[in-house]
């Protein structure tokens, strides 16, 4: 089949990958040349694993392109996928600008059926605005021209996306119109051999579900977060805890991991918008609105406890920190917890050193060269003379490090481990003063 996607980012680039090798032609648009050129030149403007092997070879089988020419992605794709962010507007709803925009774009220039598939994050009702957009666009052509507005939200996580578009745990989508349910059934079927994948409902459940979904794993973490602060007041260890109540099947062990905050592109701007659909439809989200709140406030706890440690001044201390990305396997630092953390460090009068194995250069691009803030090309390289070390992001090579060499060339032997990665009774043993998340019930 013939597959444009508007928008060549995350989710835009993974559809048109994984798409493209299972055999369709696939047309990507970006509106950011930069974007384009690297990719057209053969290299990967993101990091995500496994990748950039998937666009070499369906580049080079003629079956992946890239271009940021409108009228040649428009006329290229029967279905036409928005892969264009959605941004928290000023209130946190998400801005649909891009989205509009995009469908703008395929109105003032199609000629032929088309589906447009809504693959953005987008709020309840999009796609009506998406097919008055295309429909007022038609008119001003004084032309007619069929076609249909799908939503398929898409669930990969940054990190494992090709994985998880390869093997989905579901696909959604939300069509009130037989051919192009006919389309996607079709598009979709190698990724669905089990035929158990495949979820057709009405538009406006699909584009709920994606919502509901990011909510209910960010209200995990924010619950296990808090819980976490509670186990550490009671001297209990949050991790035996959290074993403990993930043996019910009811409640399981995913997403159960406290930690220094969610971030990244999507838990936090999809509680936003929710929270402000509600609003919007009269509906208070009180649950959600908390899950935000504990969220910001968990941000802040690795400071917090440094705080506690260093008598309340934190003022010439030097901290090491490992990891920056939102997640491990990503550079996508969008509403990193470690921003926040190295913004507040610095402001508190500290310096730090800063590692992570591919977010470095988002990070200098964020953090821009704050006085005080300097980047390592290596873990070790970090460290030295550091009042503390604190992981932020578990990335697999902070699992298991060379203890040793950690205390040879820190001030002192003080590790805050924001993500649990640590046994206490262990680093205890190996001559650390260690401070987890939640992890009383280890003196
Ligand atoms: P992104 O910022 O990585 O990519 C969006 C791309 O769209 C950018 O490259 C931008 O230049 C391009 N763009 C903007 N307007 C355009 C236009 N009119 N024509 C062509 N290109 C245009 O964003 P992303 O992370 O891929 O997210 C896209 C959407 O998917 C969002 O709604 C997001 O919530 C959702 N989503 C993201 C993920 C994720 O893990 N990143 C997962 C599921 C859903």
């Amino acid at each position: 089949m013939k597959v444009t996607t508007i928008g060549t980012g995350y989710v835009g680039l993974v559809t048109g990958a994984c798409l493209a090798e299972m055999g369709n032609q696939v047309l990507c648009l970006d509106v950011d040349a930069e974007k384009i050129r690297v990719l057209e030149a053969g290299g990967m403007p993101i990091h995500e694993p496994g990748l950039l092997e998937i666009v070499r070879r369906n580049v080079a089988a003629g079956r992946l392109a890239f271009t940021t020419d409108v009228d040649r992605a428009v006329q290229h794709g029967t279905l036409l996928f928005i892969g264009v962010g959605t941004p928290p507007g000023e209130d946190g709803s998400a801005d649909l600008t891009y989205v509009l925009a995009a469908a703008r774009s395929i109105g003032r220039r199609m000629t032929d059926y088309k589906v447009v598939v809504d693959k953005s994050t987008v709020p309840v009702g999009t796609a009506d605005a998406v097919h008055a957009a295309i429909a007022e666009e038609l008119a001003m052509r004084g032309v007619q021209v069929p076609y249909a507005v799908v939503s398929n939200p898409e669930f990969l996580k940054e990190g494992a996306a090709v994985e998880d578009f390869m093997r989905p745990d579901r696909i959604i989508v939300g069509a009130d119109d037989e051919q192009a349910l006919l389309l996607m059934r079709a598009l979709y079927s190698p990724f669905n051999r089990t035929q158990d994948r495949l979820m057709v409902m009405d538009v406006r459940s699909a584009e709920f579900t994606k919502y509901a979904a990011n909510a209910m794993l960010a209200t995990r973490i924010s619950f296990m977060n808090e819980l976490a602060l509670l186990a550490e007041a009671q001297g209990a260890d949050i991790e035996q805890v959290r074993r403990g109540i993930g043996s019910d099947p009811r409640i399981g062990y995913q997403f159960l991991y406290p930690g220094v905050g969610y971030g990244g592109s999507c838990f936090p701007k999809d509680v936003k918008a929710l929270v402000q659909t509600g609003a919007q439809a009269g509906v208070e989200l009180r649950v959600l609105k908390a899950v935000e709140a504990a969220n910001e406030h968990q941000k802040q706890v690795l400071v917090a406890k440094l705080l506690q440690r260093f008598d309340g001044n934190l003022q010439g201390r030097h901290f090491a920190l490992w990891g920056l990305a939102f997640k491990p396997n990503t550079d996508d630092m969008r509403e990193a917890p470690a921003l926040v953390i190295v913004r507040e460090l610095l402001a508190r009068g500290a310096t730090v050193a800063a590692y992570d194995p591919v977010a470095m250069p988002e990070a200098r691009r964020l953090l821009g060269s704050a006085a005080g803030l300097r980047f390592g090309e290596r873990a070790e390289d970090v460290l030295e003379g550091a009042d503390a070390l604190l992981l932020v992001t578990e990335w697999k090579e902070f699992r298991t490090p060379d203890f040793d060499a950690i205390k040879a060339r820190l001030k002192q032997a003080l590790v805050f481990d924001g993500r649990n990665q640590y046994d206490p009774a262990l680093m205890r043993l190996l001559g650390f003063e260690y401070h987890g998340i939640g992890r009383g019930g280890h003196p």
